[in-house]
């Protein structure tokens, strides 16, 4: 088999644990696998290196962070090499240019246009476990850029795309993927199987185990990925197409996310066009919007919208929403960073009524109050105040019945 394993930033987060990995490689290896590895920095290496830029600059170029940004993979890449050759085995670190991922031209944020990995394939011929960087890619005109905050699981799931591996094996802190973040709510369950499009909203809505678009490419190419952890052998989950029995469970997540903000432009004059100016302006700058409401006008004269972005924009999105409030006579704009999304997921919300207003019906109880709302065929999602997310979590898995799923 050709296995892809990618090792999150606490599997490599110092010479022990580069051990272990190396240890875990060449066991696959012994087993008469062909093996590429994938690593993110160690841990805390990436925000250390973003607090460096910002402590120099606000708003960092981000050509310029990108390159700093890479050599946080770049470290770990050859690291994981040299450990991997001292237990006997051959082994090559590649950088994402050497790996030939190849991306747009948008700086920290990238995607992935194709994947040239004639150099992996005759490194693995001749018998070596390619070690590669994650979260990194170069353009077409030789930019490094990455991927987005936690793409190395993507860098992962595109190799075994374009590899054709049998497997994508993402090892990380926790043994799979659970009900809710085992780390708030120790009565979360570990899923043994879940499918793509539940994995792919559980990921979009904040649970960060699997980074979102590294879910998509996976639904799309097909890709069998498993979520493990590099602590133990335990059997981890499967990340897989959806079969009958997953339906018979309303809800089988609940995820948070306290990385948005709401950007709110109040009094806009109630006409048609305000908002294609706005939000036109804002995917101008490549920032995505997540919730979008609009009120209800009293007088039918004017109105507030109000809508979410990831915290990392907000600042941006703040500066473009001023100034479009300026040219249209809206009377102004503000932000609210203090907010966290809490959703439930569940395909089973198709053949199940109600779900909705039981999330309400329990947020309510809490005296947490809900700002705004938004729905999918398998999904619900509140925006609720930042402060009450541990509690929020915590009943709404409770009273869904998860703590007692099998
Ligand atoms: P890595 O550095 O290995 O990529 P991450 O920190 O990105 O690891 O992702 C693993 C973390 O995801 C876990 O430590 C856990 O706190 C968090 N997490 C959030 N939601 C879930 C969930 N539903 N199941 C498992 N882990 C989750
Ligand atoms: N090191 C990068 C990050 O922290 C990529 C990753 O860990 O997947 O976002
Ligand atoms: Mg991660």
């Amino acid at each position: 088999m050709l296995i892809v394993q990618k090792y999150g930033g606490t599997s490599v987060a110092n010479v022990e644990r580069i051990k272990a990995v190396a240890q875990r490689v060449s066991k696959t290896v012994k087993e008469g696998n062909n093996v590429v590895v994938v690593v993110s920095a160690m841990a805390g290496e990436t925000d250390k290196l973003i607090g460096l830029a910002n402590q120099l600059s606000p708003q960092p170029n981000e050509r310029e962070l990108d390159l700093l940004l890479s050599s946080g993979e770049r470290v770990t890449t050859a690291l994981t090499a040299i450990a991997i050759e001292s237990l006997g085995h051959k082994a090559i670190a590649l950088t994402g240019r050497q790996m030939g991922i190849i991306t747009d031209k948008v700086h920290t944020k990238a995607k992935i246009s194709e994947i040239n990995a004639y150099k992996a394939k005759d490194a693995i011929q001749k018998g070596y476990v390619v070690v590669v960087a994650g979260f990194q890619g170069i353009t077409d005109e030789d930019e490094v850029t990455t991927l987005g905050r936690g793409g190395s699981d993507l860098s992962a799931v595109a190799i075994a795309a374009a590899l054709k591996a049998d497997l994508c094996e993402i090892y990380t802190d926790v043994d799979g993927v659970y009900t809710t973040d085992p780390n708030i709510v120790p009565e979360a369950k570990k899923l043994e199987k879940i499918s793509y499009e539940e994995m792919l909203e559980l990921a979009s809505l904040g649970a960060k185990v699997l980074q979102t678009r590294s879910v998509e490419f996976a639904m799309k190419y097909n890709v069998p990925v498993i979520v493990r952890s590099s602590f133990n052998d335990n059997a981890g989950t499967l990340v897989t197409k959806e079969d009958k029995d997953m339906e018979d469970i309303k809800v089988s997540g609940v995820a948070y996310d306290k990385n948005q903000s709401k950007i709110t432009i109040l009094g806009v004059p109630d006409k048609p066009g305000i908002a294609a100016k706005l939000f036109n302006a804002i995917a101008s700058a490549n920032i995505v919007v997540d919730m979008i409401v609009q009120n209800i006008s009293n007088d039918g004269k004017e109105t507030d919208i109000s809508f979410t972005v990831p915290k990392t924009d907000s600042k941006k999105a703040l500066e473009i929403t001023q100034s479009i409030a300026q040219q249209t006579g809206a009377k102004k704009a503000t932000l609210a960073e203090d907010i966290a999304k809490i959703s439930i997921v569940g395909v089973g919300m198709r053949t199940h009524s109600g779900v909705a207003a039981k999330m309400f019906d329990v947020l309510s109880s809490h005296g947490i109050n809900i700002m705004m709302i938004s729905t999918s065929e398998i999904k619900v999602s509140c925006i609720i105040s930042a402060k009450y997310t541990e509690l929020a979590v915590r009943s709404l898995h409770e009273s869904f019945n998860l703590d007692f799923q099998k």
